[in-house]
């Protein structure tokens, strides 16, 4: 009975979430980029607000597609993209972080290059202007793979990466969902993207913006890199941090497999080790990113978590699937067309 409804949810995620690209034949995607996954749906956003995401989303991806079309590596690429997205208020990542319950903004960035398979990660950092950098920097000028709070900070100072003071990274929307999640219940972090599940396990905060950010990328040299950037969980506390920066849960690259960045409620993407569970259903059981992608997000599904990932195959094979209402989310192919969704039905 258990396993015939596990069956039932797994293909009923498989309906709701079409977002699967070029699987047979179709174009190439060299980006895919997500700016978070949440309750969003169409009458609770202004057209106004509408317009702002999908013409951030569309900066980002032709951001990406530049790099990538003038010979640079996937790398460059997911950096250059996160950048657009971090420096923008609208995501919960850089200027515009979600704020702890000390009224903190405490980011968490990780990259990876499918290539080396070398990975870079800083977790709970409060001055780095752009965290996605820095967590290239320890992956390139270190010889570690995460580096966390002020000697992180201290290491970006040293790689020369810019360094502003934490009121940088306040924004009035922000601040205003922590008043009200503080008001609501100062006990529980809240996620940035509470379901109706998460509501009733009162982790919610449905007015809250979402926005988590990632980026996927394939170059000329058929390169995979894989880049997450994000400012956590609005009224988190103890140092909390989430999947994001943890390699194989929120973020992975793998040349032979896939590059992922996941978003979503972390706890359940860390438990699930979400993204190397993609790769290696790819790597042993010969699955397709589409598949793998969904399946892993039915796990996830199934234990209580929502949220989504994006995933892109060496092929250029793209996928995008959610549990939730809808995802900031938005590919480029190799011909330069930029696509951009919200909701679930487009
Ligand atoms: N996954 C992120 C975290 O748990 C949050 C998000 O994606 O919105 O920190």
């Amino acid at each position: 009975m258990l396993k015939s409804l596990k069956t039932a949810t797994v293909l009923l995620l498989c309906l709701l979430s079409d977002v699967t690209f070029g699987q047979t034949g179709g174009p190439k995607y060299v980006m895919v980029i997500h700016g978070g996954a949440g309750t969003l749906s169409r009458k609770n956003m202004s057209p106004e607000k509408e317009a702002a995401y999908r013409a951030a989303l569309k900066l980002a991806l032709q951001t990406g597609y530049t790099a990538i079309k003038s010979g640079k590596s996937s790398l460059d690429a997911v950096e250059a993209t996160i950048h657009t997205l971090e420096d923008n208020p609208l995501f919960n990542a850089g200027k515009g972080a979600v704020f702890t319950h000390e009224g903190r903004n405490e980011m968490d960035a990780a990259v990876m290059d499918g290539k080396t398979m070398k990975a870079g990660a800083v977790a709970g950092v409060t001055v780095i202007r752009n965290p996605i950098s820095a967590a290239r920097a320890v992956m390139e000028k270190s010889e570690h793979v995460m580096m966390a709070g002020p000697g992180a900070e201290a290491f970006a100072k040293q790689a020369g990466l810019a360094i502003v003071d934490p009121s940088y990274f306040y924004t009035k929307e922000r601040w205003d969902g922590l008043q009200k999640a503080l008001r609501e219940d100062s006990a529980k972090a809240v996620l940035d993207h509470g379901s109706k599940k998460s509501m009733l396990l009162g982790t919610q905060n449905r007015d809250n913006k979402f926005g988590t950010v990632g980026a996927v990328a394939l170059d000329n040299a058929g390169n995979l890199a894989a880049g997450t950037s994000t400012g956590g969980m609005t009224n988190k506390k103890y140092g909390r941090i989430g999947d994001s920066p943890v390699i194989g849960a929120g973020t992975y690259a793998n040349n032979a497999t896939a590059g992922i960045s996941c978003t979503g409620w972390g706890e359940f993407y860390i438990r699930n080790v979400v993204a190397y569970d993609i790769s290696a259903m790819m790597e042993y059981k010969n699955m397709t990113v589409a598949d793998a992608a969904q399946a892993a997000i039915a796990k996830v599904g199934n234990m209580g978590g929502d949220g989504g990932l994006i995933a892109l195959d060496a092929k250029g094979h793209a996928a995008m699937p959610f549990n939730t209402e809808g995802m900031y989310r938005g590919t480029v192919t190799e011909d330069g067309k930029i696509e951009v969704f919200i909701f679930k039905k487009e």
